[in-house]
């Protein structure tokens, strides 16, 4: 079935967006230009207790000054607005609800110290990571193990309980990746994930599929971190009925320190004397290569080959010729390292390109300043 291409970026706001943050913005943005889609801006905060004022706005701002642009939003609206999931409370239930008439999820009353006990008690009997799934339902304090009446009686009673995706036993979960190829899982490994909290908010897992089932997103664009979670969301799809509209999924490789051992990091960036965030924040002592005189044309060039490349020996791209040469099948599956020096190296090339005229404007802002602090040394 051919859809409309529909992509989103679905950022948390939690703080300051990275690289990471914005090449996800920007691998979502080459794709819908070059393919003739919409891209969607979605906020995804349903974790209240992570939420960091501004931090949204950081978002907004750091796409624009990068020049990914937005169809939907959070900041412009659309037709299926609104795109703030705390917003979008409300619906969520219904579909908790269907999964557990469906026999898909259940009620769950365990207190915080019932589930710590039954992690010792696992831990004990030797299993390193102990999780909630198929066997260990059977022994907690929720909808499957109990009786119908005590379930009933519980709710009565306005006991807090979340609710639980009921993953089955031993079935194998395969999806195909656009930059990994196929990928399976077994079921059985699997935790029954929290999809609807106590506090009245689905979690992160639900709210997504059903946000990204509604907004008919057709390609689900993001970092490797959400690679776990995707048997997860893909059982979900298959358990509402969804699988002919389920989205492809492209997961991004990680972004490494240059020395390439390991996750790149915001310290890395003091380390090297270079902003990993694109924009000054002042109350979070964030600092940002705009205004250290990064061009967001250069900014854009080294982020796409955060894991892409062309194929070709090409590496000084115009937005317009990245957009042509981007896809899925050349973006890597390890890790990117992240070079500091190559970074320059691009800016560099960029301003060269640039007429002395345009340098001349790029510069006004900056003279301005310094002459002003001068004259007011002076004086
Ligand atoms: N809200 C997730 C994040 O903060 C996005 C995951 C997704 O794109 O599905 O990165």
């Amino acid at each position: 079935m051919d859809r409309p291409v529909r992509l989103r970026y679905a950022p948390s706001p939690t703080g300051a967006q990275h690289l990471g943050g914005i090449r996800t913005a920007l691998y979502n943005y080459l794709f819908v230009k070059k393919v003739g889609g919409k891209l969607i801006l979605r906020i995804e905060d349903t974790d209240q207790t992570r939420y960091v004022p501004g931090a949204e706005e950081y978002v907004i701002n750091s796409c624009k000054w990068a020049g990914i642009e937005f169809d939907e939003g959070v900041h412009i609206g659309g037709p299926h607005a609104p795109y703030r999931q705390s917003e979008r409370k409300d619906l969520y239930r219904k579909y908790a609800d269907e999964l557990i008439e469906k026999g898909h999820a259940y009620y769950a009353f365990d207190t915080p110290e019932e589930l710590e006990a039954m992690r010792n008690r696992m831990m004990e009997q030797g299993n390193p990571s102990p999780a909630y799934d198929h066997i260990t339902r059977q022994y907690m304090q929720n909808s499957v193990a109990l009786s119908k009446d005590e379930v009933e009686k519980r709710i009565q009673n306005g006991d807090p309980y979340v609710i639980r995706i009921k993953m089955p036993r031993n079935e194998e979960i395969k999806f195909h990746d656009l930059i990994r190829g196929w990928v399976t899982f077994n079921s059985s490994q699997l935790d029954d994930k929290v999809l609807f909290k106590s506090d009245g908010m689905p979690t992160y897992h639900l709210a997504n599929v059903v946000d990204d089932y509604l907004m008919e997103i057709t390609h689900v664009v993001r970092g490797e971190e959400w690679l776990p979670s995707a048997p997860t969301h893909v059982m979900t799809y298959k358990m509402f009925g969804w699988e002919n509209v389920m989205p492809s999924f492209a997961h991004l490789p990680l972004i490494l320190k240059p020395e390439g051992n390991g996750k790149l990091s915001k310290r890395d960036g003091d380390k090297y004397g270079f902003p990993l965030y694109s924009l000054d924040w002042k109350e979070q002592n964030i600092s940002g290569l705009k205004e250290k005189g990064f061009l967001p044309e250069a900014y854009i060039n080294f982020i796409a080959f955060l894991g892409w490349n062309p194929g070709t020996d090409q590496e000084i791209f115009s937005r317009e010729e990245l957009i042509q040469a981007f896809s899925f099948e050349r973006i890597g599956k390890s890790g990117a390292r992240f070079d500091p020096e190559k970074a320059k190296w691009f800016n560099q090339q960029h301003i060269k390109l640039k007429s002395g005229e345009a340098l001349a404007d790029l510069l006004q802002p900056y003279l301005e300043q310094k002459i002003l602090l001068l004259t007011a040394i002076i004086w």
